[in-house]
């Protein structure tokens, strides 16, 4: 007997939408049908008007856990990426202490956080200076990618020169290990921060002036460069602007082995939402003019960006102040949105744009469980799979507000935010995780350790 059945829904499936069935037995999908007659389940769902999408995930995000847990912490986020109809969040190396530099440090972090993720997790390894004698142990322990900075990080995660990238890329070739980068131009910010300081320009306009697109595309420019000498797979992360896109899509034209990701901030806000609204718009690469966020848009759809992450930021209120010495540079960049980034796309993309519920899927779901080695177990509704997955609302209305959010902190520049088409509840492993602000007793999220590919020829 089947342990539950899901019928009546719009199944989100990877190459079409159907009317049908969904059947799960022991934390997997195993049938997908239009039949309901011969099966039977201890559990039956109806889910008239409601879509079935596979559990998204997140493939960049910050929890700050171990270590920085006065800006979030697992149980805390992962509660938030639960209700948000998220059920794979991929936590990245940094803002963690220590540092994921080694298989050890990965595996050591994979444990201590079986019992405090809502949500299954992958891990991303650090690609710091300090590390090149670990990188294969990191892919050996399961890391679903290692990232590099080559801009200054916000830590004391070192990042790395061209030729050291040059360098640990030759090493990950001959493994299949993605590398992803942040790309903004280390020298550019590096001195355009300093002389601002100096000549006292610390206002957001300056902050804007430094993080400049130039930055940005030299970096990427550079990256690529150096992917065409070395070979290997990369990962570009948080791409801000159209002309960035355009970069990419003509190495992808080249087939090198790029693949990209942008988050919902760059799609939704602008650069005069920082300018006006203040430092909890602040990123890096941070908001660029209201034209490339519309234009960033088409890349989307062509698939030149393959993923949309949060990049799940967070801190304290006191750490988006601006008041210090150094200004509006002093204030912490990131954004909180892992909880809100399904239904904030699906507005955007299905609602203001009309794109099927498929591109949603593979952007948010199929896309980052194949980039990052969860392919199989997730990222589909398919037999075989884990049985994860979000019932949609498609004619619900919402407006983000802060007493909603999940997040230890409970600020968002989402906040205010409306749409229509929500996530109404979240199925892990066959499991039902967020119904009606309701979570298990426990949490009961499993690592996912990448799968390993094959070394290339
Ligand atoms: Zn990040």
């Amino acid at each position: 007997m089947l342990d539950l059945l899901i019928k009546n829904g719009q199944l989100v499936y990877p190459t079409e939408i159907k009317y049908g069935c969904l059947a799960v037995k022991d934390g997997k999908i195993v049938d997908i049908s239009d039949e309901t007659s011969s099966l039977e389940a201890k559990k039956v769902i109806d889910a008239k008007g409601f879509y079935i999408l596979p559990g998204m995930i997140d493939d960049h995000v910050h929890f700050n856990d171990p270590g920085f847990t006065w800006r979030d912490d697992f149980p805390h986020a992962s509660r938030a990426a639960a209700r948000g109809g998220i059920t794979t969040v991929i936590d990245m190396s940094m803002q963690n202490v220590p540092a994921v530099a080694t298989g050890q440090i990965l595996q050591k972090k994979a444990a201590y956080l079986t019992g405090r993720s809502y949500v299954d997790f992958a891990l991303w390894g650090a690609l710091i200076r300090t590390n090149r004698a670990h990188l294969l142990g990191l892919a050996e322990a399961g890391a679903a990618a290692l990232k590099c900075f080559m801009s200054e990080p916000s830590s004391d995660y070192t990042s790395l020169w061209p030729k050291e990238i040059a360098d640990r890329l030759k090493i990950l070739s001959s493994t299949g290990i993605l590398a992803g980068f942040h790309c903004e131009d280390y020298h550019l910010l590096k001195s355009g921060e300093k002389a601002c300081l100096r000549d006292g320009k610390k206002a957001r306009k300056d902050v804007l002036a430094v993080h400049s697109v130039a930055s940005e595309k030299k970096a990427v420019q550079e990256l690529i460069g150096i992917l065409r000498q070395t070979g290997g797979r990369i990962h570009i992360c948080h791409v801000s602007h159209p002309e960035v896109a355009m970069l990419i899509k003509r190495a992808k034209q080249q087939e090198l082995h790029v693949t990209a990701e942008t988050c919902l901030h760059y799609l939704l806000f602008d650069d005069e939402d920082y300018l006006k609204r203040g430092p909890l718009f602040k990123c890096a690469p941070p908001l660029r003019s209201k034209a490339a966020m519309q234009d960033l848009w088409h890349y989307v759809e062509d698939g030149t960006l393959d993923t949309v992450a949060s990049d799940h930021s967070p801190c304290t209120l006191e750490e988006k102040d601006e008041s210090g010495p150094k200004g509006a540079f002093g204030a912490w960049g990131g954004l909180s949105g892992v909880q809100t980034t399904l239904q904030g796309f699906w507005n955007l993309a299905v609602e203001e744009h009309g794109a099927s519920p498929l591109l949603v899927a593979k952007v948010l779901s199929e896309n980052p469980a194949r980039i990052f080695g969860l392919w199989g177990r997730k990222g589909a509704l398919l037999p075989g799979f884990d049985a994860d997955f979000v019932f949609l609302d498609a004619e619900r209305g919402w407006e983000i507000k802060a007493k909603q959010l999940e997040y230890l902190n409970k600020f968002s520049a989402f906040v205010g935010l409306q749409g229509t088409g929500l996530p109404v509840a979240t199925y892990l492993r066959g499991r039902c995780i967020y119904e009606d602000g309701v979570f298990p007793e426990k949490p009961q999220g499993h690592f996912m350790p990448a799968k390993l590919p094959e070394p290339i020829e």
